[in-house]
């Protein structure tokens, strides 16, 4: 069985230095900003917030600076990410761009679209939806059936995109297509584009979560003209890009630290003297230290340029565990006690029904433990 290394260390001191700027800029910026919007942690955004965070530099801080970077460490990034997580801050115009899609242009049109887009990413300026499942496939994305066929410099798009987060707001989709038939090797002929949101063809219906909000979307594509240079890296080689890209998606501490608020909340709420409640609020605790000290070991393999899939599939997977507790402990410990629309009270019903998503999103707990077993060598 191959060895699980997991090598946490602490935070350099610069990366230390940084948190008490990033908490001075909160405190300043998110004075009064509500609870009820806090719990929504990365699912809220204000575009103007996110260009704030590009005009100090705290968006693309890893890039190079030829893409409006700031070759700073992960390390760094990681402080910049907890710190806005741990407060709840309004960051979705910006999170997927700056995650996953930036990066993804970065390593595969480093000469064509990113130098154009990248930088806008970095000054918080664009937001991104991600063009992957579709009705009839989500953890078998192989099987996906939007197709693009060549057209007149460049493709049309027809099929159906489903769950995609954010469409309603974002200025551009990576989508993953099929632009050659389904062969024996399932995961050939796929290519990913990078389309614009207003290109004439877009049907975008809301589809409401069970929180009542609108995040998700059904995105239909009815002959949607993308120009050649918006393929992204090579025709057909969108099945190795969308792992990378999945790999970037998995990766980041918002992985456990969703659900923050609602122990913030009770660790408010709570009376030092119960016992039990010292001991469950202690229990998450020691859970939350033991995730973050392996989520910094993300950073540190990202750092020397190692692939860090299995130990963030490990996160995930127990961060999802970890986060979709949370709300029983507080019914558990609270629950007929809680003043109505206190922000405990907020906090626990807003969560309770998010929770469930947070072990599919990103990727179902039974794919990642599949992802894990293969990285242990265990299939
Ligand atoms: C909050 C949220 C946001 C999302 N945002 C986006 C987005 O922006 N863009 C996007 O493209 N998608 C998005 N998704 C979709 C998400 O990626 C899919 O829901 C997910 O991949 C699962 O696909 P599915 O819903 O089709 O479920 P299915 O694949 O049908 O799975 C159903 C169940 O079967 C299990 N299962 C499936 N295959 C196997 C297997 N081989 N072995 C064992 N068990 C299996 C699954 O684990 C799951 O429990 C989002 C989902 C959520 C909940």
């Amino acid at each position: 069985m191959q060895a699980l290394n997991i090598s946490p260390g602490a935070l350099p001191p610069e990366a230390e230095a940084l948190r008490a700027e990033v908490r001075a800029f909160v405190a300043e910026h998110l004075a009064g900003f509500p609870v009820r919007e806090r719990v929504r942690n990365w699912q809220g955004g204000d575009p103007a917030f996110s260009r704030r965070l590009g005009e100090r530099g705290w968006l693309g801080m890893t890039w190079p600076r030829r893409f409006g970077g700031h070759e700073r460490s992960s390390l760094e990034r990681f402080v910049v990410l907890e710190e806005l997580l741990a407060c709840g801050a309004p960051v979705v115009h910006h999170w997927v761009a700056e995650r996953q899609s930036g990066p993804l242009l970065m390593r595969y049109a480093p000469d064509t679209l990113a130098p154009e887009i990248v930088p806008r990413i970095a000054r918080g300026e664009v937001s991104f939806c991600i063009g992957m499942s579709e009705p009839d496939s989500g953890s078998d994305l192989a099987s996906i059936r939007t197709r693009a066929t060549r057209a007149d410099g460049g493709w049309r798009i027809n099929g159906r995109k489903v769950w995609t987060s954010g469409a309603h707001r974002a200025d551009y989709m990576i989508a993953l297509v099929r632009t050659r038939d389904r062969s024996e090797d399932r995961h050939a002929g796929m290519s990913q584009f990078l389309i614009d949101m207003k290109t004439p063809g877009f049907t975008i219906r809301p589809i409401i979560n069970q929180v009542g909000e609108h995040d998700f979307n059904e995105v239909t594509f009815d002959d949607v003209f993308v120009p050649e240079r918006q393929l992204i890296g090579v025709e057909g080689g969108g099945w190795q890009q969308v792992v990378a890209e999945l790999a970037f998606e998995r990766a980041g501490p918002e992985r456990f630290l969703s659900s923050t608020q609602l122990v913030l909340e009770m660790l408010d709420a709570a009376d030092p003297a119960d016992p039990r409640q010292a001991v469950a609020i202690g229990r998450l605790t020691a859970q939350y230290a033991a995730l973050r000290q392996m989520s910094v070991a993300v950073q540190r393999m990202v750092a020397r340029g190692e692939d860090p899939a299995l130990i963030a599939s490990i996160v995930k997977d127990q961060g999802a565990l970890l986060e979709q507790s949370i709300p029983d402990v507080a019914h558990d410990l609270f629950g007929g006690r809680v003043e109505p629309d206190s922000t405990l009270e907020q906090a626990m019903t807003y969560l309770t029904l998010a929770v469930p998503s947070f072990s599919l999103r990103g990727g179902t707990r039974e794919i990642l433990r599949g992802i894990i077993a293969r990285g242990l060598g265990l299939r």
